[in-house]
């Protein structure tokens, strides 16, 4: 497990301490102002930023006998933090300086730490790619990292042959990407053109996408309902549709933070694609398909359709076969425009599950519960409770129970 060196330190009018975390690679040091605002989810952050080949859920320190102890919480944070204070205290300013600083530095408060990971511009030339993470209906997706950021992201790229006019106009519609700021809400960091692909730079989500996960289990799937819900209600507070709500674009971490990407801000970009890829998506509301206008409602019927089969593990139109991707012939889908939509099954799945997707998937939009009704239906209310701990662990298990698999299989 990571080790983690501590002294504390006091210099001018600051008190903090410093962290040297020792890597395979050599030792990282930073230095924390102000202990008492650093939350054990920011320490994990900046870890897996200086060591982002690694998943790393805990850590551990030494007491003055050596015996190490390990951290897993926030709790076990602050026994760490106060164990370091109430050792003797070098106010020496050299302490200060003591240590090389070659990391990015854990920060004072989530918020500057949010700051320094998201600025600064970035660019093809600093990016070593990694591996695949996914093809999807226009481009790749990989897992990369950025050198001069220290940091894993993920990099969607996009052959698009378009004008330069063209080009400057998706980037200024990307611009609003800078302003997303919600946790639920993928972290966008940069976009660039080189030749005919746009690459798009967003955060890196070690638990990939929901498509992947079979059959969730209601408590588990109760949880991510409420931060899809609270994802979309911070982008339609201002004023963005996402248009593509589906499995695969709500994203998972070993944190248990669950998060919305590839929403459509930049029309440009989406009528660009849709140029390149022919075929209607799965789980368009039925008045999407037969072409009519589209609104939060049509939101609110992707996010019933897309519960609805993480919940049963398979599509809830069994005529419908999705054997790659979403998008499917338009005659296809004609059975989710003129049939009953479909009901989960009552004896399996709680009352207020059964009554939140019902209520979505309702034939006729103004039927489906507007934006407040959503975040007020009882299944939401019942588990927004705050504890990540609960999709955390049913994400670790999972990506274990893969691994113990592929191993399997070598
Ligand atoms: P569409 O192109 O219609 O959105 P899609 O969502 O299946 O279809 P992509 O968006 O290209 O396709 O994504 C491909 C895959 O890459 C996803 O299914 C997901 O597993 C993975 N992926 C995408 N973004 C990230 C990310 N930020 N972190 C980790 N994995 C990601
Ligand atoms: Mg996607």
């Amino acid at each position: 497990m990571l080790l983690l060196v501590l002294n504390n330190f006091c210099a001018m009018d600051t008190e903090g301490i410093e962290i040297r975390i020792k890597t395979p690679v050599g030792d990282m040091d930073s230095s924390v102002d102000c202990p008492s605002l650093l939350s054990f989810s920011d320490l994990l952050v900046a870890i897996r930023d200086v060591m982002p080949e690694t998943t790393i859920t805990a850590f551990e320190y030494e007491d003055e006998v050596g015996d190490r102890i390990t951290v897993r919480s926030d709790e076990e944070l602050k026994a760490m933090l106060s164990y370091v204070n109430t050792r003797p205290n070098d106010c020496s300013p050299a302490a200060v300086g003591s240590m090389p600083n070659n990391s990015s530095s854990l920060k004072k408060s989530s918020a500057e730490l949010k700051k320094i990971l998201t600025n600064g511009q970035i660019n093809g030339q600093d990016i070593q790619y990694q591996e695949q993470l996914g093809h999807g209906n226009g481009g790749t997706v990989y897992k990369a990292y950025h050198l001069l950021g220290n940091r894993v992201l993920a990099v969607k790229v996009i052959p698009l042959d378009i004008t330069v006019e063209l080009q400057k106009q998706i980037m200024s519609e990307l611009e609003i990407l800078y302003k997303c700021d919600s946790s639920y809400i993928i972290t966008f960091y940069s976009a660039f053109f080189v030749e005919n692909r746009i690459s798009i730079c967003t955060e890196y989500m070690d638990g990939g996408s929901l498509d992947v996960y079979r059959r969730i289990p209601e408590h588990v799937l109760g949880r991510i309902s409420v931060a899809v819900v609270k994802g979309l209600t911070y982008l339609w507070s201002l004023k963005i549709l996402h248009r593509d709500v589906k499995p695969s674009n709500m994203l998972v971490n070993t944190r248990g933070q669950v998060k919305l990407c590839d929403f459509g801000v930049s029309t440009q970009l989406v009528n660009s694609i849709a140029k390149t890829y022919v075929g209607t998506n799965a789980y368009m509301a039925p008045e999407r398909i037969s072409g009519e206008q589209y609104g939060i409602h049509s939101d609110v019927w992707s996010v019933g359709i897309s519960f609805m089969e993480l919940a049963l593990g398979a599509f809830p139109y069994p005529q419908i076969q999705k054997n790659q991707g979403s998008l499917m012939p338009l005659q296809l889908l004609q059975c989710i425009v003129d049939e009953d939509p479909p009901v989960l099954p009552v004896g399996q799945f709680s009352q207020n599950f059964v009554h939140f997707i019902t209520q979505c998937m309702k034939r006729l939009p103004k039927e489906r519960p507007a934006p407040n009704n959503l975040m007020d239906h009882a299944f939401i209310l019942l588990y927004d409770d705050g504890n990540a701990e609960v999709v955390s662990m049913w994400v670790c298990r999972c990506l274990e129970e893969r691994r113990a698999q592929a191993q399997g299989q070598m």
